[in-house]
């Protein structure tokens, strides 16, 4: 006999050999389909850039995968991530690495034609620019999108282990990238 399993997200019953499951990384247990779409399809980006190259993860309530499905093997980070409760129907994830510091924090949309997509803009290209390897940045750091419970909006947070070093990098484009986020 098979030992019945529990999902860690809803104790739902779980039958290994007939139903369809998946494994939640951070609490290395269980999870049913339902909880593992779910998780999976709120799930955070993470590009973390160090030395010029950049890796992007998956960050749910249970997943840590990489763009291959393979599970975050940098044990160096512990990665919390928390919903932040605005009012009753909104709010965001906050996703946060232990011992990183946040130098910017906002919000973003899709690159639109209107004042709001134009205003974007700016840390949009610069995000992409630090993803594609154009912009190199001198210290480790992390762009982090987080779903909100607007589908337009992103938040977005950089954090990396060195802020003065980022600050002193970006000189007067920090503002720019600040007000870019506002
Ligand atoms: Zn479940």
């Amino acid at each position: 006999m098979t030992q019945p399993n529990k999902c860690c997200g809803c104790s739902e019953a779980i039958n290994t050999d007939s139903d369809d499951y998946g494994w939640s990384t951070t609490k290395s247990d269980y999870l049913c389909a339902v909880c593992r779409d779910m998780d999976e399809s709120s799930s955070s980006v993470m590009m973390m850039t160090i030395n010029g190259q950049t890796t992007k993860y998956f960050i749910g309530e249970h997943l840590r995968v990489d763009e291959n499905g393979e599970e975050m093997s940098e044990p160096d980070w512990l990665i919390t991530r928390q919903w932040v409760k605005s009012d009753d129907h909104r709010g965001f994830y906050d996703t946060l690495v232990d011992g990183w510091t946040t130098v910017l924090e906002g919000w973003t949309t899709g690159n639109w034609d209107d004042s709001t997509g134009q205003r974007k803009r700016k840390f949009n290209e610069w995000a992409e620019s630090v993803h594609d390897g154009e912009i190199i940045p001198p210290v480790q750091i992390a762009i982090i999108a987080d779903p909100t419970s607007n589908i337009f909006s992103t938040g977005i947070s950089v954090l990396t282990p060195d802020p003065i070093g980022f600050k002193e990098w970006l000189g007067s484009e920090l503002s720019e990238l600040q007000n870019s986020l506002l």
